[in-house]
């Protein structure tokens, strides 16, 4: 993809003799629906690292937007438009709903409070949790906390989300909840890498999937043919 917006070409990762990614390439489109999956310990978590700042990748670029952005400290990629949210929750737990937004809207440059908090709370209605704007987060339902993790990454107003494993341990229910906001974040021009292990949910979601297996990309394809692809049966089986 010559035009790609997200573009990783031969990235590793080692920790010590411990190889967590080897020669990963992927491209991404600007506005795709792109659905990484891959059995626990496959390097998901760390490719997110990589492209997001929180590890240097060891071998490879990430092109973003037509900038390498792989040298650059994560707070000048989430100004650049990289977010993501975390596996698990990281909240600042004594803080209001609100004001755990307008620390990362701070971080990226939106020093106007008044107009950061009309941002924020245009954000948490997005996302449907506008009615706890003023609870503390400690506060929250497991699914509260996974819908702040993606309003947080919101604030810092991203054009690529990336949610890492926003559904564990949601009911049916939930889990309908979350795809459609992530579907609708999508729809306003958000390009979204969906991590999940929830195959039904990421399954639906994306428009391509790829899969990792021990660091490397074991398939590419429609999510219709990962699902049936003999190497990704056996990588979650043999997981
Ligand atoms: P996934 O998200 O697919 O479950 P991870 O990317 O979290 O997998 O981990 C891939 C592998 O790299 C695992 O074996 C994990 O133990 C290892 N790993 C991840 N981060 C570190 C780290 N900071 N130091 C050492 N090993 C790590
Ligand atoms: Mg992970």
């Amino acid at each position: 993809m010559a035009d790609a917006f997200l573009k990783i070409s031969g990235v590793s990762k080692h920790f010590g003799g411990f190889t967590a990614l080897a020669d990963v390439s992927l491209d991404i489109a600007r506005g795709e629906r792109f659905g990484l999956i891959g059995p626990n310990g496959s390097g998901k978590t760390t490719l997110i690292n990589c492209v997001s700042g929180l590890l240097r990748n060891d071998t490879g670029s990430i092109v973003f937007a037509g900038e390498e952005v792989s040298r650059l400290p994560a707070y000048l990629r989430v100004r650049r438009g990289i977010a993501r949210s975390f596996q698990i929750p990281r909240p600042f737990h004594t803080m209001s709903v609100l004001e755990n937004l307008l620390v990362p809207a701070a971080y990226v440059g939106h020093l106007r409070e008044a107009d950061a908090q009309a941002e924020a709370l245009e954000i948490l209605r997005r996302i449907g949790l506008a009615d706890k704007a003023r609870s503390q987060a400690n506060r929250l339902s497991q699914v509260e906390l996974r819908k702040l993790e993606l309003a947080r990454a919101m604030a810092t107003r991203p054009q690529l989300l990336i949610s890492d494993e926003a559904m564990a341990g949601l009911s049916g229910a939930e889990v309908e909840e979350m795809l459609k906001i992530l579907f609708s974040l999508n729809e306003s021009g958000i390009t979204i890498i969906m991590i999940e292990h929830i195959m039904q949910a990421v399954m639906r979601f994306s428009q391509r999937v790829v899969c990792l297996d021990a660091g490397r990309i074991i398939c590419e394809g429609t999510p219709a043919s990962i699902v049936q692809n003999p190497d990704v049966q056996k990588a979650y089986l043999g997981a």
